[in-house]
């Protein structure tokens, strides 16, 4: 099984593709969580990648057409992959239907989780993350029981660098002038499905899954 998960920033792509990952077995493929690893690890994508990813604005086609290129032919990624944020833009897309049909694949769903923008900014100021497991939690909806630790292994919560609302605002306008095209380029191909992430997370969760199968 082969999908994508689209969306905006905040519209709950990561935590959804975590648990479809879970029950599915196939791994998730997030261009955002791999972006940060190369940053954090200061390789020469991660110095690259930087300032767009601070300001919000997205890293070049090439950049990530790359790293997804090499990704998909691992062998963990041949019984089926979830994107996560990728693609973010109409080049990138044509190049993964490209890169799939030389392997004479192709991609099985496409799902747009939608969100008001109001909700979403909402939602992304307040976040954080597990750096040890991944798990999510927020201020407002998912508090940990003890600040700052992850209830689940004990890690340290992390917020993300991106994660204020200055950035997520230029991120929503991103997502609106670059990326929502990607969804008519899907739509045309009748590939498209949406959810409505307004839902309760569990409720999201069983609405994909029911597409899913
Ligand atoms: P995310 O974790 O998906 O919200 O991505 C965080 C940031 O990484 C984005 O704001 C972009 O700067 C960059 N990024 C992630 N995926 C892509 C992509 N497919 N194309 C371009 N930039 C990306």
């Amino acid at each position: 099984m082969k999908l994508i998960l689209m969306g905006g920033p905040g519209a709950g792509k990561g935590t959804q593709a975590r648990r479809i990952a879970e029950k599915y077995g196939i791994p998730q493929l997030s261009t955002g969580d791999m972006l940060r690893a190369a940053v954090k690890a200061g390789t020469e994508v991660g110095l690259k990648a930087k300032a767009a990813m601070e300001s919000g604005s997205l890293v070049t086609d090439d950049i990530v057409v790359g790293i997804i290129s090499d990704r998909i032919q691992e062998d963990d990624c041949k019984g089926g992959f979830i994107l996560d944020g990728f693609p973010r833009t109409v080049e990138q897309a044509k190049a993964l239907t490209k890169m799939l049909k030389k392997r004479d694949l192709k991609i099985d769903f496409v799902i747009d989780i939608t969100a008001d923008d109001e909700e979403l900014v909402g939602r992304i100021t307040g976040r954080s993350t597990c750096s040890k497991c991944g798990e999510g939690y927020h201020t407002m909806f998912k508090k940990s029981s003890k600040e700052g630790i992850c209830d689940k292994c004990g890690g340290e919560l992390t917020t993300r660098a991106d994660d204020n609302e200055e950035t997520v605002r230029n991120r929503l306008g991103v997502y609106h002038e670059q990326t929502a095209p990607v969804l008519g380029y899907y739509g045309k191909k009748g590939a498209l499905k949406e959810v409505n992430g307004m839902l309760a997370m569990d409720e999201v969760f069983n609405a994909l899954c029911t597409i899913l199968g």
